[in-house]
């Protein structure tokens, strides 16, 4: 009898215990399902599908062949080599963290735009642009850029960065929490001497006091200002890397960025001098300074550096994966 009683218990504790065993064994089988789908894997990308804005076709291409596209319409192909094998480096890593992180299509992985994914060109486009008898070495060259960083993404805890790219930091690199609010561990504001020696780096924007107002009014309705005032536009703050982070105009302060945007400005890093009947703007730097500057890239490179030095010189504590 007391045999049976212990019989009966054990098979109550089976009852309640077997579900529980079985389910974590599940859970266990799910959670590493999901890591192994996580990890990150440059086999998974090898091909593309790219939006073309103007005709709203989707095309689907080989990664490198894009990245031919990309590299050879967002660098010029006069830089140095180092510098266009980092730019195909950050623009391979770029693509793939759009794929990986949401991306901004329905159809496509990323759009030809440098004002919403990054600026791509057709091989046809390109050599139109450029001037006859150069055609070719400007091709090899880029095509050369990126075969030979292939399958080179940078990563940040094994994981492909958000590897922002601009134009000319003029002077010195911005975080991308002061542009868009977002923070990232690898962006750091550094210094790169040379940049004053391109063209990028330092622009005017000149526009009437009425079409300041005019702006203004379309964005902000209760705009107001008044030019006999004293100090009717000031700069109330600047970023690490001198950018404008909060500018009062009149009765409304806004940012930096918003100001570059509203005036057509080429950085958000500019002073500015009212002149008679104008408003003078003069800017350091194009673009939004975050990431990797080509110009400085294109320095760093004339100074010896490799691209793997360029990249780590941009963004802090990255690798670069084989
Ligand atoms: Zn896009």
């Amino acid at each position: 009898m007391k045999k049976l009683i212990f019989y009966f218990i054990f098979v109550i504790i089976l009852i309640f215990t077997m579900p529980i065993v079985f389910t974590n064994q599940f859970k266990t089988e799910e959670v590493s399902a999901e890591k192994l789908e996580e990890k990150f894997d440059y086999g998974e990308y090898t091909t593309i599908k790219l939006l073309h804005t103007s005709t709203g076709e989707v095309e689907e291409m080989h990664l490198d062949e894009y990245l031919y596209g990309v590299v050879s319409s967002e660098m010029p192909a006069t830089f140095e080599m180092e510098a266009l094998k980092a730019q195909a480096v950050v623009a391979r890593t770029y693509t793939i963290y759009q794929i990986r992180n949401g991306k901004k299509h329905e159809n496509a992985d990323m759009c030809d735009s440098s004002y919403n994914c990054q600026a791509w060109i057709s091989k046809e486009d390109r050599y139109a642009r450029w001037e006859e008898g150069k055609r070719d070495e400007y091709w090899n060259k880029i095509v050369e850029a990126v075969n030979s960083t292939k399958g080179k993404v940078i990563l940040y805890n094994g994981e492909p960065i958000n590897a922002l790219f601009h134009s000319n930091s003029g002077g010195a690199t911005e975080l991308s929490i002061n542009v868009w609010g977002g923070d990232f561990p690898y962006f750091q504001t550094v210094q790169t001497s040379g940049e004053q020696n391109y063209t990028s780096y330092s622009s005017e924007v000149t526009i009437s006091k009425d079409d300041l107002i005019k702006k203004m009014l379309e964005k902000y309705s209760g705009f107001q200002i008044n030019f006999s005032e004293e100090e009717p536009i000031k700069i109330l703050e600047r970023t690490v890397s001198n950018r404008i982070s909060r500018i009062k105009i009149g009765n409304i302060e806004i940012t930096g960025v918003d100001a570059r945007n509203l005036f057509g400005l080429k950085s958000a890093n500019f002073n500015f001098e009212i002149l008679g009947d104008n408003i003078k703007f003069s800017v350091l730097g194009y673009g939004h300074g975050v990431g990797f500057s080509q110009c400085g890239g294109d320095t760093l490179a004339k100074n010896g550096r490799n691209y793997e030095e360029i990249i780590k010189y941009y963004y802090k504590d990255v690798e670069i994966s084989e």
